[in-house]
């Protein structure tokens, strides 16, 4: 058999380090047995594929030197590689089902579904559809289409017994078919979804293996149905532990840094982050803890993956980066990696406009902007705190801050000052004297330095976006409840509740 592997990212968002972690042990798979290892962009999600997301998985990989042998960018012998370039085939692929009865339409609307996801959750049903449309007959299917009824496609999950496929990391994996919803293969606009369009594509591009991360082994059975129903063999499916934060959850960029830009921009070598990616799901003989991908390459034995989730723990990954950098750098090497990193004329001259007003000596320029080249800041509660602020207030701000940048959908300078004004209104506080000054010290650790909304431009989103988390980290986190009352009233667009002083300030309720 020729080994093939892929990995296949949405470009909905920025390139993350999960990415990197299961496409280095596909590349490392493929290059230990001989084989081949490509990239496929699903971007079947219209709304949230952007281009820019896609450019920068390329670029993020590269900078991780995890090289394709075919991909969107460069070609290859089963393209096209972006799945909105071959709906056709998908179109191709479902009449085949929907001809062998492995497949149906189901004309259920928007309503009809509201009504059964409710009565589901009533009776404490698991599944929301229930498979109305399953059985009608052609004539009636012809006569609701000829009416212009819309519909999606369906698949015919069994209703009884199990489904039974084998994990080459987790063993022998059984499903009751009874926990199967009909999964949607065709959505109404004609677009296939995730599922059906990864079966047809990995089927179609030979890929031999599927390695990917846990949070799939529960789509595996609608996997396994899809390649039985079509007659294919189904591939060998490996699940890969998650990558958890410090709190034990599944690493979000909601809590944590998760984009491979920020560990480039805070002054990670990329070789020691793909060092450290790969003691998360994988031990080398006698506990190895330092090698490169070729040793992992030549040394690799799939009996030795992780079965459980691994903690990422960003103090391990400074210590890996340090014993890297002292093991396989030279002085020379250090100083020409730190030009390469922000000791730069592109990285100079953006901050020139922050500096040139602002010095009185050159000796001050690090002072005003050590922030820009630092990665632990002084934070205090006194600090972040504006005065009469309690530290969960402040936490706050900064949450919704996040907040209304990822609903901008852009955290440049301009989109900052936007959700500066948005959350000092939602809040009824000051924004120059409560908003600005707790974003003033997220930022730069410090309560005056160059201007705030051009400053956190040149640091970047993914840095940017670390601070606020940190700070909140720092102030003691929003418990759950909370969270979950800020999340109301942020959706409501009325937040002065959070910064009553006393109970007689209390709305009265109409
Ligand atoms: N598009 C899926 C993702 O974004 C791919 C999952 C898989 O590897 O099958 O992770």
């Amino acid at each position: 058999m020729t080994v093939r592997t892929r990995i296949a990212p949405s470009p909905t968002g920025e390139p993350h380090v999960g990415t990197a972690y299961i496409a280095l042990f596909n590349l490392v798979f493929a290059r230990h047995f001989g084989g081949k290892f490509l990239i496929r962009i699903e971007d079947t999600d219209q709304k949230r594929s952007l281009p820019i997301y896609e450019e920068n998985i390329y670029k993020a990989l590269k900078w991780c030197n995890i090289e394709w042998d075919e991909g969107p960018d460069i070609g290859g012998p089963y393209g096209p590689y972006r799945q909105s370039e071959r709906l056709d085939i998908y179109q191709t692929h479902i009449q085949e089902l929907l001809k062998k009865g492995k497949a149906y339409k189901c004309f259920a609307t928007p309503e009809e579904l509201k009504e059964m996801r409710e009565l589901a959750e009533k009776s404490g049903q698991k599944s929301g559809y229930d498979r109305r449309y399953r059985n009608l007959t052609e004539e009636e299917v012809a006569a609701r289409e000829k009416k212009g009824e819309s519909y999606v496609i369906r698949l015919k999950v069994p209703l009884t017994g199990e489904c039974q496929f084998e994990d080459a990391i987790k063993g022998r994996i059984t499903v009751p078919w009874s926990e199967v919803d009909d999964q949607v293969l065709i959505k109404s606009d004609g677009f296939p979804t995730y599922h059906f369009a990864a079966v047809v594509d990995d089927h179609l591009m030979k890929i031999s293996h599927v390695i990917r991360g846990d949070e799939w082994i529960t789509s595996a059975p609608k996997h396994v149905l899809l390649y039985d129903s079509f007659g294919w063999e189904r591939p060998i499916f490996m699940h890969m532990p998650l990558l958890l934060g410090k709190d034990g959850r599944k690493l979000s960029k909601r809590r944590n840094p998760t984009s491979i830009f920020y560990y480039r921009d805070s002054g990670f070598l990329p070789e020691a982050l793909i060092n450290f990616l790969s003691l998360m799901g994988y031990s080398m003989p006698g506990d190895k803890e330092i090698y490169s991908v070729q040793e992992l390459i030549e040394a690799f034995d799939p009996s030795r993956f992780g079965k459980s989730g691994a903690f990422f723990d960003i103090t391990k990954l400074e210590w890996l980066n340090q014993k890297y950098l002292i093991a396989h750098l030279t002085e020379d090497d250090l100083l020409q990696r730190l030009k390469a990193w922000a000791f730069n004329d592109k990285f100079f001259k953006k901050i020139m406009p922050l500096v040139h007003t602002r010095i009185k000596t050159f000796g001050e320029f690090m002072e005003l902007v050590d922030f820009l080249f630092i990665n632990h800041l002084p934070y205090s509660n006194e600090l972040l705190c504006p005065k009469e602020f309690t530290p969960e207030q402040a936490a706050l701000v900064l949450q919704c801050i996040i907040w209304s940048l990822d609903a901008q959908q852009s955290w440049d300078a301009e989109s900052l000052e936007k959700a500066s004004h948005e959350v000092a209104d939602f809040f009824a506080i000051s924004h120059k004297k409560e908003v600005m000054p707790i974003l003033f010290a997220a930022i730069m650790g410090k309560k005056f330095g160059p201007p705030l909304y051009a400053s956190a431009d040149i640091l970047g989103k993914d840095r940017t976006r670390a601070r606020f988390l940190n700070s909140i980290e720092f102030l003691g986190g929003v418990s759950n409840k909370k969270m979950n009352k800020l999340t109301a009233a942020w959706n409501k667009k009325e937040g002065k509740e959070f910064f009553l002083k006393n109970p007689s300030q209390q709305p009265v309720k109409e």
